[in-house]
C-alpha cells in the first residue's frame, strides 16, 4: 500500500488538518504504526488539535538543520505520533523546507502510514510535499469555490510529478443540492468519502482531542473510519 499521504486543498480552512487527525488516529486504533507530520509551516496548528506541547523541538528545526526528525516526533496515544511545526513567524522564516525531503523518507521507513497535513495554497512549502508524498488526497468543501480551487492543487500534484489518490469531501449536507460524484467526476479524480458537517468536529478542537475519540459514534467520527477502511483495507 501507499505509505506517505499528503493532505491537501486549494482553498484553506477545508477540514484538512481534522483529516490528517482523524485517518491517523483511526489507523492508528485499528493497529496500524501511524506518523502525522504539520508541514503547514505557515499556519501549523495540528499540535493543538491533539493538545500537544512539544517541548522545544519541531519540523522548523529539523528544516533549519538544528534537529533531527527524531527529536521533533512525540508520542500522542498508542501507534501514533506527530511532528509539529513552531508557530511563530521567526521559526518560518528560518525555514528551508528542502530538508522535507529527507525528513519524510526517514519515516517512511519507521512508520505504516504517514500524513502529512499540507498548507493551502500555491507557495512552494506547499508544494513540495505533493511532489514528495506517494499519493495526494484532496480536500474540499462542496461549495463551489473551494472546488474550484481545488483544480488548481490537482495541477500543482502533476506538475510537481505526485499523484493524486483523489478527493475528500467535508461538511456535506444531506440536503445538498450538489451531487457529491458530479464534483469528483468534474474534478476527474476517484471520490475516496464524504464527511458530514458534525459540529462535535470543532467541539473535538476546542477539546483538544481527535474527533474519532472525542465522540467516536458521531457522523464525522464514523465517516472518517469508513474512509480509513476504504483507503487502506485495514479494518
Ligand atoms: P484546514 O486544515 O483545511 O484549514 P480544519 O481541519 O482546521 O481545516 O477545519 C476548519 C474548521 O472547520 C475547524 O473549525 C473545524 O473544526 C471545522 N470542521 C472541519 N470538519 C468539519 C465537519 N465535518 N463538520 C463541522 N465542522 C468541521
Ligand atoms: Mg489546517
Amino acid at each position: 500500500h501507499e505509505t506517505v499521504y499528503a493532505i491537501a486543498s486549494g482553498k484553506g480552512g477545508v477540514g484538512k488538518t481534522t483529516t490528517t487527525v482523524n485517518l491517523g488516529t483511526a489507523l492508528a486504533e485499528a493497529g496500524e504504526r501511524v506518523a502525522i507530520v504539520d508541514t503547514d509551516l505557515g499556519m501549523a496548528n495540528l499540535a493543538g488539535f491533539v493538545s500537544l506541547t512539544p517541548d522545544s523541538t519541531t519540523l522548523h528545526d529539523v528544516l533549519a538543520g538544528d534537529a533531527s526528525i527524531d527529536d521533533a516526533t512525540y508520542r500522542l496515544a498508542d501507534n501514533i505520533v506527530a511532528v509539529p511545526s513552531g508557530t511563530s513567524l521567526d521559526e518560518y522564516a528560518e525555514t528551508s523546507p528542502e530538508g522535507l525531503r529527507d525528513a519524510i523518507e526517514e519515516l517512511r521507513s519507521q512508520f505504516d502510514y504517514v500524513f502529512l497535513d499540507v498548507g493551502a495554497g500555491i507557495s512552494h512549502e506547499t508544494v513540495l510535499p505533493l511532489g514528495l508524498a506517494d499519493a495526494v488526497v484532496l480536500v474540499s468543501t462542496p461549495e463551489p469555490a473551494a472546488v474550484h480551487d481545488t483544480k488548481k492543487t490537482i495541477e500543482l500534484t502533476e506538475r510537481s510529478g505526485g499523484s493524486v489518490a483523489g478527493l475528500v469531501l467535508t461538511r456535506t449536507h444531506p440536503d445538498g443540492d450538489i451531487s457529491h460524484d458530479d464534483i469528483a467526476d468534474r474534478l476527474e479524480v476517484p471520490l475516496l468519502g464524504t464527511i458530514p458537517e458534525d459540529p462535535a468536529a470543532r467541539d473535538s478542537v476546542y477539546a483538544g482531542t481527535p474527533l474519532v475519540v472525542f465522540e467516536p459514534e458521531g457522523p464525522a467520527a464514523i465517516a472518517y473510519r469508513r474512509l480509513a477502511m476504504s483507503m487502506t483495507g485495514v479494518e
